[in-house]
């Protein structure tokens, strides 16, 4: 079967080193594999995505070589390659699994209390408070708040082989909790929509940030749920600030605006590409140049960090 990966960005600013290296990616082993590319824009949340972000990305992208077989401008049949005009589908998924449901009408002061349960990484296990609500109570909390809806999960464990890290494992009721399916303001959440995206685009191989690992299990379990085929995964480790921090707006020079300017799109991928293993010499090299040694083998599995003077 052929392989289709993906660019699944949220554009909320202008891709810095660490979309591109994912992005570079995702590219490059599915154009080793012989594979295309699905470009999706993931905004959910549109407040934080105007459309201006999403076409400067695009730009840059088509800039630095990274091409796409289908999305915005490249129609194959299953588009809008916007997520924010994709809400009918992500509608139709959720009343499928409607009664595995329930209404939530915890506010965030409610969720982040500091009694509330959390992961290692800081976030929020959901308590459970509104699991056990009654349909009477549900509907007199509804008259003065609209509640969001999470998914009631089971006490199992998921677990799943990554492509890149290996063997990854969680239990959901007790490292996840029951999860956001949509917020209170209507907007759906991430990991529904991507799971019904991925499969509606015949999506096969996901390759992103290790800051997603830990929602694979739950998306895994939504595809079950959902009937749908999972892709496989691949994620890369995070690119990180010299100073070992992620990469944010503070890092202003590992912003494609400061980059451009700096330097041509060879020399560009040719460092990202030293980086990530995959360009022993740190010479300039263009996107296509780079697909015949492509190896995940060759990807380190720890976070990189990048040098002071990229
Ligand atoms: N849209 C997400 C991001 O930009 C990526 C989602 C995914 O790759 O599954 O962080």
């Amino acid at each position: 079967m052929e392989v289709t990966g993906r660019f699944a960005p949220s554009p909320s600013g202008r891709i810095h080193l660490g979309n591109i290296l994912c992005c570079l990616l995702a590219w490059l082993s599915a154009r080793k594999q012989g594979g295309r590319i699905v470009l999706r824009i993931e905004d959910l949340d549109t407040a934080r995505c105007p459309m201006r972000y999403a076409e400067q990305m695009m730009e840059d992208l088509l800039w630095l070589g990274l091409d796409w077989d289908e999305g915005p401008g490249a129609d194959g049949g299953h588009g809008p390659y916007f997520q924010s005009q994709r809400t009918e589908l992500y509608q139709a998924a959720l009343e499928r699994i409607k009664a595995l449901t329930y209404p939530c009408f915890c506010t965030r002061a409610e969720l982040h209390a500091a009694s509330a349960p959390h992961r290692e990484d800081g976030q929020v296990i959901y308590s459970g408070k509104c699991r056990g609500l009654t349909p009477g109570e549900a509907l007199e909390r509804a008259r003065t708040r609209p509640p969001a809806l999470r998914l009631r999960v089971p006490d199992e464990e998921w677990s799943f082989q990554d492509g890149h890290m290996g063997a990854y494992r969680e239990h959901l009721a007790r490292d996840c909790g029951d999860f956001l399916l949509r917020r209170s303001d209507g907007m759906f959440a991430y990991q529904l929509a991507v799971v019904v995206d991925d499969a509606a685009m015949g999506v096969t191989e996901v390759v992103r940030g290790a800051d997603l690992l830990d929602s694979t299990p739950r998306q895994l379990y939504l595809c079950h749920l959902l009937g749908l085929t999972p892709p496989t995964y691949c994620h890369l480790p995070l690119l990180l600030a010299p100073d070992g921090r992620r990469l944010s707006k503070r890092n202003a020079d590992a912003g494609l605006d400061v980059l451009r300017d700096r330097m041509p799109a060879s020399v560009l991928l040719g460092k990202l590409a030293m980086l990530a293993g995959l360009n022993p010499s740190g010479e300039p090299k263009a996107a296509w140049e780079l697909v015949p040694d492509f190896d995940w083998e060759k990807v380190p599995r720890t976070d990189i960090r990048l040098p002071e003077k990229f």
